[in-house]
């Protein structure tokens, strides 16, 4: 794996703009400008809106002002997704050159189908592992989907990477992801290979992100080698648990945090703050209550590379 060294640091954050800020994505937004100011790098916002159809027209500016009233104010005018068709066709191209990506004719049924036909049943969550069908060819069906082929002669595709704060990971691609899509039926860039494409393009040093999107990392890791293109290093912070233990999301109770004066301001910096397990931060401005934060997020970095990961 080519990792990144020596290039100077630079961060981002990647909202979609499916709706504000809540508290969940406050959390992770300052995780990754505290992990870039802190190391005196760049930090840059990246709006996700490849998928059109979760998308809601404005929210990008809603997401942005969320983010300047909390003093997060990104180095570069922030990209959209929306606007990367030709970066994402040419990684695919690339991909096809290669013999690592194939046209998938299957509807969700036919794929459904050929699982139980095998008496495979192992899902993960949504997603199912794809059985291969079109790996030798459409035959009559339509191509519909493309895919990444994650088995190389023969071999299944492995991935060991080192997360900063889950300490090493092991994922078998092939057999827990399987092939995954690249760009999907209704013509839309999937996430894993619009997210690898721009965070190269944009010199990306260092993924901070919601430990939700760990499972994702290696499918990443997968297709920066496939390109040939060097890997980020990552830190994977906590999430914020509703009531019910399971990650905020809008599904159970996240709403956007009240930024109108700057005691909410700091209101829902420090929220955020004990989300990612910084100490009280007693400053009562924004600006000041950031300024104070960047030590003890330096502290808090130090102590978790001398103990390891856990
Ligand atoms: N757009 C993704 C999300 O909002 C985050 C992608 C990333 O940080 O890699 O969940």
């Amino acid at each position: 794996m080519r990792l990144m060294k020596g290039a100077r640091y630079v961060g981002r954050f990647a909202p979609s703009p499916t709706g504000p800020l809540h508290a969940g994505s406050l959390a992770a937004a300052l995780g990754s400008w505290l992990d870039a100011r802190a190391a005196g790098g760049r930090w840059l916002v990246r709006i996700e809106d490849v998928d059109g159809a979760r998308c809601v027209a404005g929210m990008d500016a809603v997401i942005l002002d969320q983010l300047a009233r909390c003093g997060l104010v990104p180095d570069a005018a922030p990209w959209h997704q929306s606007t990367r068709d030709a970066a994402y066709a040419a990684a695919l191209e690339s991909l096809r050159r290669r013999g690592l990506a194939y046209d998938c004719g299957c509807s969700r049924r036919q794929i459904d189908d050929a699982l139980a036909a095998a008496g495979r049943t192992h899902e993960r969550g949504d997603e199912l592992v794809y059985p291969g069908t079109c790996r030798s060819g459409l035959g009559a069906r339509v191509a519909r989907a493309v895919r990444l082929l994650t088995e190389r002669e023969g071999r299944h595709v492995v991935v060991d990477w080192t997360d900063r704060r889950l300490g090493p990971r092991h994922q078998d691609v092939t057999a827990e992801v399987g092939d995954f899509v690249l760009r999907r039926a209704d013509g839309a860039w999937a996430y894993q290979l619009a997210v690898v494409v721009d965070d190269v393009a944009q010199g990306v040093t260092d993924v901070v992100r919601g430990e939700d999107l760990a499972d994702n990392t290696p499918r990443q890791i997968l297709l920066q080698r496939d390109l040939g293109v060097p890997t980020p290093r990552y830190l994977h912070l906590p999430l914020v648990r509703g009531a019910d233990g399971f990650k905020l999301g809008k599904g159970n109770g996240a709403h956007a945090p009240r930024l109108d004066t700057p005691q909410d301001v700091v209101a829902a910096l420090r929220a955020a703050a004990c989300t990612l397990g910084l100490p009280l931060i007693e400053a009562s401005a924004p600006g000041a209550w950031l300024a104070a934060a960047l030590p003890a997020w330096a502290g808090m970095m130090r102590d978790l590379s001398r103990s390891g990961s856990p």
